[in-house]
């Protein structure tokens, strides 16, 4: 078990996948680059949160909607 390896990145710029070994600056052990300058696979700034949160709420109001008709039905029915 690997424990202090600290956080797991995948290389946005190689694929490579490595540990930062808890240092300040988690950089690729293969092609140098610096993690925290991921373009898009983090929702480090404000926007993209929120556009991150943005999509979340249409996926669960789907899934109410399924289960209430559901119920409806078996009302009817009795
Ligand atoms: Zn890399």
């Amino acid at each position: 078990m690997a424990r202090d390896l600290g956080t797991k990145y995948v290389c946005y710029k190689c694929g490579t996948k490595f540990y930062d070994l808890k240092k300040p600056v988690p950089t690729c052990p293969k092609c140098g680059a610096d993690q925290r300058e991921a373009p898009v696979a983090k929702p480090l700034s404000a926007r993209a949160a929120k556009v991150a949160a943005a999509k979340e709420p249409e996926e669960v109001e789907a899934a109410a909607d399924d289960e209430e008709a559901e119920e409806k039905e078996e009302d009817e029915e009795d």
